[in-house]
């Protein structure tokens, strides 16, 4: 007897906006409705089975005492897990919080401070438990999500590059925005998987989908700056995605 497989889709602090990304892939969603059966999504339906679960895609940061214990319960319930976007995989940009007084952060916003409880950090979803696949970026792209889905399904390890946003320009025919025009463009150094969607707009990326492999951030320095990028600038861009990132945090301090 064959049973199909279960999904589950999990937040942790975040916007919701990669698990919208899901609920954006409307038609493909209703096509793997069919071999894939949604068994908790909170953002969707308030009907939840237990666990286990087959595939578990995780989005947002682990901010709080209560999502450290409960990522820990997500994963043994999950044979795969998956953490989306830039908030489950770098910590997202609640990840300044890092480098700075956190209880400075909550006097300043909240009437009631002592009611918040919350962690000194925002840490990436790796940091606590094993995660079997990332899929970056600010939001996800659904393309990449939903060929996740369908490997899943198909037996196979989804195609996740670790190559820069270079790659996809060249490949989709995208003129250089930066060699054409001097746009600051952070896509020699930013993980490929968006199909270099900013370039194609005409814009230079800023690195929403977090350090590729092995990126040389000290040459690309020096061109930010030519191409108009104070030093300020060029640590704003690199601290906002992917700020507890260390490919992107340590180059920044060696700016002149
Ligand atoms: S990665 Fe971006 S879009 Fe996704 S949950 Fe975090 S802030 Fe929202
Ligand atoms: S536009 Fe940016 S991502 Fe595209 S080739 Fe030029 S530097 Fe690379
Ligand atoms: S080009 Fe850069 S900033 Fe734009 S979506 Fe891709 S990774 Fe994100």
């Amino acid at each position: 007897m064959t049973t199909t497989p279960t999904l589950a889709v999990w937040k942790f602090t975040s916007c919701d906006g990669c698990q919208l990304t899901l609920l954006d892939c409307e038609d493909e969603l209703l096509a793997l409705a069919g071999q894939i059966r949604i068994a908790h999504f909170t953002e969707a339906s308030s009907a939840a089975e237990p666990g286990p679960y087959d595939v578990s895609l995780v989005e947002g940061s682990v901010t709080t005492p209560e999502e450290l214990r409960r990522i820990t319960e997500i994963r043994e319930q999950s044979r795969i897990l998956v953490a989306i976007g830039a908030c489950a995989t770098h910590g997202g940009i609640q990840a300044l919080r890092n480098f700075a007084d956190t209880a400075e952060f909550t006097s300043a916003v909240y009437a009631s401070p002592e009611y918040i409880d919350t962690l000194a950090t925002s840490t990436p979803i790796s940091d606590h438990v094993p995660v079997d696949y990332e899929l970056r970026g600010c939001p996800i792209d659904r393309r990449q999500l939903l060929d996740t889905l369908c490997a899943f399904l198909a037996g196979r390890a989804p195609d996740i590059p670790n190559t820069s946003v270079c790659t996809e320009c060249k490949r989709r025919g995208t003129t250089c925005v930066t060699v054409a025009e001097g746009i600051p463009c952070l896509g020699p150094v930013t993980q490929a998987g968006c199909g270099a969607l900013c370039p194609a707009y005409h814009r230079g990326c800023f690195g929403c989908f977090g350090p590729m492999a092995e990126p040389n951030i000290h040459a690309l320095l020096p061109i930010l700056r030519v191409n108009g990028m104070s030093v300020d600038d060029v640590d704003r861009v690199f601290a906002t995605y992917a700020a507890a990132a260390p490919e992107f945090a340590e180059p920044r301090r060696d700016q002149p």
